[in-house]
């Protein structure tokens, strides 16, 4: 492993070399994994960003309110148990067309 040092506080670019398999599967290093508190299970989006893959880590959030705490799966979507009380405790009045 190489690490560059921007010499700013304390900033680092950490590269490293791996292999990519037949499948297209690549192992994101364990030191990187670390650093961005990737998880078994987790998601990871990547963007091409001028000739490189950018990977980020996704976080689940609220489809409502984008909170990230106390989620639950509905329909495909992660919703939070405030949104689910406040849905709950709200008389709902149908939208007409
Ligand atoms: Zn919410």
């Amino acid at each position: 492993m190489r690490t560059r040092d921007h010499g700013q506080g304390g900033h680092h670019d950490v590269g490293t070399a791996r292999q990519i398999d037949q499948l297209g599967r690549v192992v994101v290093p364990a030191e990187l994994r670390k650093m961005l508190g990737l998880r078994t299970g987790d998601l990871l989006d990547f963007r091409l960003i001028d000739g490189y893959i950018a990977v980020s880590k996704v976080e689940p959030e609220c489809a409502l309110c984008g909170n990230r705490e106390r989620l639950v799966d509905h329909a495909d979507k992660k919703i939070c148990r405030d949104c689910v009380a406040e849905i709950r405790a709200t008389d709902l009045v149908e939208v007409s067309a």
